[in-house]
């Protein structure tokens, strides 16, 4: 055999473990599934949180092979053990979703057909269940079918799509940028200020708006500000609008924003990554009106949809200004593109490759139906009462009647040093770790927040929650 033949054998030979038999498959699958089921097992019972301050340095890579069993020990102790466990019922920090395990059966099929889903010439079927699922979006939210959209990673991207799309509609470039204005509450998403700095527009004019009592924005307020900035020959060009505050759950008033977007050309964008599936609750489907008038939406399937991390959406309805910023030809895609074929998902988002994203969030609808998604998110209305109930019962003060799942609570102390007291009480319940809680400032005071969207968040958690409450202010009663 020629020297080059051989080599190449050598070659093939060497990396023939990246393509394990079947006996080797069902060897490494057996091994992470029974680590699956002991792992989901036992959630129930896991502590939703366990602080480490250290960053574990087990990680190396070397070329030192290590069988499967050790991975899994290594990835329960280290990964899964430590930190917040946001599989957990009781993680009711931040945004939870818990992360269905249906979805990962969806991941496993994308990972090993690897369907490239970024050019609909590669993957018709997969772009298609893409555009399915945001149609059904299109449809929640009264978009016309007309608008398009992007799966994308997460709420983050999916606003930074949208902000572009906004920019460029607008023309807001070189000298227009610093007298181009942006209006917000200032419970925005952090994500939003850090899209305006990674799109350009660091150096435009942002207006926050004055919150009402339930830190809801005061639409009076951006009708007097758009005045008095025009007045001063400013350019207003965007209105942001939550649909659920991460912070507090608030929902804007959406349909006055809406009007006096309308009225001032406004560019109206509305971020509902965490609040927008409520819109599936007829109780409190009125809260969302108006929500139809954004020129752009944000949602996230990975929060009110229970995925696992790795699914945000964003609906845009003007096409033209979404291709602007993403669409392009280049030389090596030419057998990929066609006009009479439907838009590619990579000429709407920065993406080109991506994760076969949609597969885990239709195959889960396609399996369970819409019905116990809905029944999930009611029951997550519910539990967030009965919490702030229950709260009371124990002398906590609350804040005021949420719009959806999140709110927040402190305890009140005599001495008037309120915040200091509910700080220590935060730290015993971290030390604690059973059930997963936050803290934020309203207005300057500390409280403890409660945010419930974990699928598996049940009345039985927050009852835990109320005992380990229980426990952390004994502690700090009998230090006192
Ligand atoms: C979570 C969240 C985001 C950011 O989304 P990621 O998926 O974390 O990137 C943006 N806006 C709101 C209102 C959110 O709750």
């Amino acid at each position: 055999m020629n020297q080059l033949k051989q080599q190449i054998l050598d070659l093939q030979s060497k990396s023939q473990p990246l393509e394990p038999n079947e006996a080797q498959r069902n060897a490494y699958l057996n091994k992470v599934n029974a680590y699956a089921n002991s792992f989901l097992n036992s959630i129930e019972t896991t502590k939703a949180f366990c602080g480490e301050k250290e960053t574990p340095h087990v990680f190396k890579i070397t070329n030192k092979t290590k069988p499967i069993e050790d991975i899994l020990e290594l990835y329960a102790n280290e990964v899964a053990a430590k930190g917040i466990n946001a599989a957990s019922g009781g993680h009711l920090g931040y945004i939870p979703g818990g992360g269905i395990y249906t979805s990962s059966i969806a991941d496993y099929l994308a990972d090993v057909t690897n369907e490239y889903v970024g050019m609909h010439f590669s993957c018709p079927g997969g772009v298609a269940i893409e555009y399915e699922l945001l149609n059904w979006m299109k449809s929640l939210f009264s978009f016309p079918e007309s608008a398009i959209g992007n799966l994308t990673s997460g709420g983050s991207i999916a606003n930074l799509i949208a902000l572009t799309a906004a920019r460029d509609k607008h023309g807001i470039k070189n000298a227009v940028i610093e007298k181009s204005v942006i209006y917000m509450s200032p419970q925005v998403h952090h994500c939003i200020q850090k899209a305006l700095r990674i799109i350009g527009l660091e150096d435009v004019q942002i207006r926050y708006l004055e919150l009402d009592a339930n830190s809801r924005i005061v639409a009076s307020d951006l009708e007097e500000k758009i005045k008095a900035d025009k007045k001063h020959g400013l350019n207003p060009f965007v209105v942001i609008a939550s649909a659920g505050t991460t912070d507090t759950g608030a929902i804007d008033p959406l349909k006055d924003i809406g009007n006096i977007a309308k009225a001032n050309n406004l560019w109206y964008h509305i971020d509902g990554a965490y609040g927008g599936f409520f819109i599936l609750i007829d109780k409190v489907k009125h809260r969302f009106n108006g929500i139809e008038m954004a020129d752009s939406l944000v949602i996230d399937p990975h929060k009110g949809l229970f995925l696992p991390y790795g699914l945000g959406a964003v609906l845009v309805k003007d096409k033209e200004a979404v291709y602007h910023s993403n669409h392009y030809r280049a030389n090596y895609m030419q057998d990929a593109i066609d006009d009479a074929m439907p838009v590619n998902p990579a000429d709407v988002s920065p993406e080109l490759t991506k994760h076969f994203r949609s597969l885990r969030m239709w195959l889960p609808l396609q399996l369970h139906g819409i019905e116990p998604f809905v029944a999930c998110l009611e029951e997550k209305l519910l539990l967030t009462q009965y919490f702030r109930e229950e709260l009371i019962k124990i002398g906590f003060k609350v804040g005021p009647d949420p719009d959806l799942s999140v709110s927040y609570f402190w305890y009140p102390t005599i001495d008037g040093n309120e915040n200091a007291f509910n700080e220590k009480l935060l730290k015993e319940l971290h030390n604690d770790g059973e059930i997963f809680l936050s803290s934020t400032l309203i207005n300057g005071k500390f409280v403890i927040r409660m945010a419930i969207l974990s699928f598996r968040t049940k009345l039985d958690t927050i009852d835990k929650a109320i005992s380990m409450i229980q426990r952390g202010l004994s502690k700090l009663n009998q230090s006192v």
